[in-house]
């Protein structure tokens, strides 16, 4: 058994792909070919967003958006601490400064309230209860939408509208998600998302895209992503990089997409019977899914106590699992210099002690989810007892 299963998507649309593939090499158009755009517009009305611009991967979604806002040294960047390094890595790499704020302990995601906070105390130049040397200049905010579940934009919207901050959804987990009747890629300002292949959507190799209805900063990335060109590639009228996405993988992407509605069915159907077996077991929090909600479900996680026991038990039954993440990024080396300690941020340091994820992909069948559920069962049979 596999944690995500690629190659059964691949056995049900083979000949599409290898068509698209062989088109490319046909007219050789590999940098901004023709499928590219098709790509984008797809993407676009997928979405429900007036501008697509696809890139490199998911971090130079992140990147590009951060550019465009000319975050920069002094900015501060509200985001959450629970997440994959790609999230706060990019606001370091332009000077400026993430601010780790603690997740709700339900959802996963950035808290809203502890949100606020932190915005207020960054003005009076306060930075987890302590001063900091230079008041830093709230920028903006990327909440990211874990293992699928898109964060909580009303709540996050509203915080920004009224601090003046932008919002940069991070949406690498959770394309195919909605908030209320909106799909993902349309709840902020700017959305960026990743075609990782593990991820929802995901191509044979890197791939991003950033979404926006935002005609100015729509313009920007795609001047970012070919090294800031303007009215031509040796017309350059900003600092940019190269960013852009192969035509290849587009093409590969344009056959995916056309089954990733179904697909993201399948992940619900997937998701439902894992929680309705799990939920009748004590001690054991099933992912929580509020209303008007839809997770994309990137990953299907659980929340245990005496995790390890739970590892090694479905290792030897033959069940792998994934632990996403082991170390909340305010305690990872890479950001000592913020100088972060253990309890800054306690719910999301209390689920990287507990928390691991199943197989979960379309393409899981009845039987190994059964075999999966039964396994689970064992584990949490064994670690609680006595
Ligand atoms: C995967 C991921 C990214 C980065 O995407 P890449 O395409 O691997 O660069 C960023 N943020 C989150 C939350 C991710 O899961």
């Amino acid at each position: 058994m596999e944690f995500i299963d690629l190659k059964k998507q691949y056995g049900r649309i083979k000949p599409r792909i290898q068509q698209r593939i062989n088109a490319v090499l046909d007219h050789g158009k590999f940098i901004m070919g023709p499928e590219v755009a098709e790509l984008e517009k797809q993407l676009a009305l997928f979405v429900g967003s007036k501008h697509c611009v696809s890139c490199a991967n998911g971090t130079d979604a992140l990147l590009l958006s951060l550019l465009a806002h000319e975050v920069g040294p002094g900015d501060a960047v509200f985001t959450t601490p629970f997440t994959f390094i790609a999230t706060a890595e990019v606001i370091c790499l332009l000077g400026a400064t993430p601010v780790f704020v603690d997740v709700d302990s339900d959802t996963y995601n950035i808290d809203p309230t502890k949100l606020e906070e932190a915005i207020v105390d960054a003005r009076k130049g306060m930075v987890r209860g302590a001063t900091v040397a230079k008041p830093l200049n709230p920028r903006g905010i990327i909440p990211v939408d874990l293992f699928g579940l898109p964060a909580d934009y009303d709540r996050i919207n509203g915080i920004a509208k009224q601090h003046g901050l932008f919002v940069l959804e991070d949406a690498a987990q959770s394309l195919g998600g909605s908030y209320k009747g909106k799909r993902v890629g349309n709840l902020a300002d700017i959305t960026a998302t990743s075609f990782f292949p593990a991820k929802p959507l995901g191509g044979y190799g890197d791939g991003g895209a950033v979404f926006t209805n935002n005609d100015v900063m729509a313009d920007r990335l795609r001047s970012l992503r070919e090294h800031g060109k303007g009215s031509h590639k040796y017309d350059n009228v900003r600092i940019g990089i190269n960013g852009r996405l192969d035509t290849l993988q587009a093409a590969i992407l344009l056959p995916k997409l056309e089954v990733f509605e179904s697909e993201i069915k399948a992940r619900q159907d997937v998701a439902e019977r894992y929680s309705s077996a799990f939920k009748a077991l004590m001690l054991m929090k099933v992912p929580h899914v509020p209303d008007g909600l839809l997770s994309a479900w990137a990953q299907y996680s659980l929340v245990v106590e005496k995790r390890d026991r739970y590892l090694s038990k479905l290792k030897e039954l033959g069940i792998p699992t994934a632990v996403y993440y082991p170390r909340p990024l305010h305690l990872q080396t890479a950001f000592a210099h913020l100088g972060y300690q253990a309890g800054d941020c306690p719910i999301a340091e209390h689920l990287s002690d507990r928390i691991f994820s199943l197989p979960m992909h379309p393409y899981l069948e009845i039987e190994d989810q059964d075999r999966i559920i039964e396994a689970v069962r064992k584990a949490h049979g064994e670690a609680t007892a006595e």
